[in-house]
């Protein structure tokens, strides 16, 4: 590495999110510099086809023109306004409408924050907040599940169900629990159909209120499918046999869309693909590309009534950032959203999952390979020391590590998730791009069988 290089300078001034820093400082980055439709291209000229559109989010693809040219109208017509106090402005308007009128029935006002985690947070301040407006403040407790990745703020991170996001953070915060994954390859008895550990699993979110007490547990957050944890695809009636548990002890549903929104499983929302009636849904990555950090939570009349009650009381609904609603990131997103209307990419993305999980699917009797799993156009190859048993590896991780850079070498960027390559590759992909990525990924799985 020469002294002065970005790569020694990166290593020198930068702590990166979710990377061992101590390894990171041996092997330096992987600095991207452009990106154009599905690919990227590092500091050294090599293209990359990015599988994963940067963190599950670049529906539109790089290097998208409208959206830089809305992004520079609006940093000349006004770069920055805020949304306390009773001020607007025409972007954040037209975005709350938009998003209120493609959302699931019951969610009527829409809350901006900067990012997911920050949404999650919301999403339970809010809650709190509205229980204890209605007179319940023992209604509290939340329940996640293990291997739900919710983000990384305080609430945010206890909601996550991973343990490199807990240990060392002191965390999870009392009050939030963690039920089951539902992931039928790991967690299903022997000979279990997906419906049966779909039931067992309700039976257990069941129990786990009924045990702490229906009056003290105030909401479950779920991916409909879950992404950062693995890709974890939802059991055959699962969400129905989920919210009807709910709906008996009076406990709302969360829906974090963060990956799924916006059309990652061949419909707009995942809780359409789903059947699921969420009383808040969070949205972010894909609401802008994540040309521009947002995220968004959507609520409830009923949610709305009790907090704006609580306002009236309090005063003011002490709760809001700086950049909620930002304007630039608003106009960004209003235009990703008429670029996906306009190019029906939500219909493309349904039409585009059969070559893409027909391909994904083609893994499944490799050597090294356990399960492959996916929906719309998102999905995992599980590797495995043994078919049959299904045993880890010795030492976990390194074998997804290893895939991930023969992947590299062969011009793809994927996710190693411990041993599971994630597939979510941006949206816009076709079906001879789909075919391009998957035989990258032959050709690099080869190298490590
Ligand atoms: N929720 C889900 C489902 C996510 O996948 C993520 C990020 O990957 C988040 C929340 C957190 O979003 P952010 O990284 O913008 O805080």
């Amino acid at each position: 590495m020469k002294p002065n290089s970005a790569a020694a300078r990166d290593i020198a001034y930068h702590l990166h999110p979710a990377t061992n820093a101590r390894r990171h400082e041996q092997i330096g980055p992987m600095v991207i510099e452009r990106g154009h439709g599905i690919y990227v291209v590092d500091d050294q000229g090599q293209e990359y086809i990015e599988g994963l559109a940067g963190l599950w989010s670049v529906a539109v693809g790089f290097g998208e023109e409208r959206l830089a040219r809305v992004a520079d109208a609006q940093l000349r017509k006004l770069p920055y306004y805020h949304s306390f106090a009773h001020k607007s402005h025409p972007a954040v308007i037209d975005l709350s409408e938009r998003l209120v009128g493609i959302s699931p029935e019951r969610l009527t006002k829409v809350f901006f924050t900067n990012s997911g985690s920050e949404a999650n947070d919301t999403a339970i301040k809010l809650i709190w907040y509205a229980n204890n407006a209605r007179g319940r403040p023992e209604k509290k407790k939340i329940i996640s599940r293990h291997r739900a990745y919710h983000g990384i703020t305080i609430a945010a991170a206890s909601l996550t169900g991973l343990p490199p996001n807990h240990r060392l953070f002191d965390l999870p915060l009392p009050g939030f629990l963690h039920v089951s994954c539902p992931h039928h390859y790991r967690g299903a008895e022997p000979g279990e159909s997906q419906e049966d550990f779909a039931t067992r699993l309700a039976e257990e979110l069941d129990e786990t209120i009924v045990r702490e007490g229906p009056d003290t547990v105030a909401a479950f957050i779920g991916e409909p499918l879950m992404g950062a944890g693995g890709v974890i695809v939802p059991p055959r009636t699962y969400w129905e046999k989920i919210q009807a548990v709910l709906r008996k002890h009076d406990v709302w549903l969360i829906a974090d869309e963060v990956i799924n929104g916006f059309g990652r499983t061949g419909r707009m929302f995942a809780c359409e693909t789903y059947g699921i009636d969420p009383d808040v849904m969070v949205l972010s990555k894909q609401i802008t590309s994540s040309y521009a950090p947002l995220a968004a939570v959507l609520i409830s009349d009923e949610i709305y009534e009790a907090v704006a009650d609580g306002s009236a009381e309090v005063g003011t609904f002490g709760h809001g950032f700086t950049g909620s609603g930002h304007p630039v990131a608003t106009a960004v997103g209003l235009e990703n959203l008429n670029i996906i209307e306009e190019r029906d990419l939500v219909g493309h993305a349904a039409a585009m999952s059969a070559p893409f999980l027909d391909a994904l699917h083609g893994f499944a009797d490799r050597p090294l390979v356990g399960e492959t799993r996916g929906a719309g156009l998102i999905g995992a190859v599980e590797l495995v020391a043994d078919k049959a048993t299904k045993a880890a590896f010795a030492q976990p991780g390194a074998t997804g590590q290893a895939v991930a850079e023969a992947c590299h070498r062969e011009g793809l960027i994927i996710r190693a998730i411990g041993d599971v390559i994630a597939f979510c590759p941006p949206l816009i992909i076709e079906a001879g791009e789909i075919a391009d990525m998957f035989a990258r990924f032959d050709r690099a799985l080869s190298q490590v069988e």
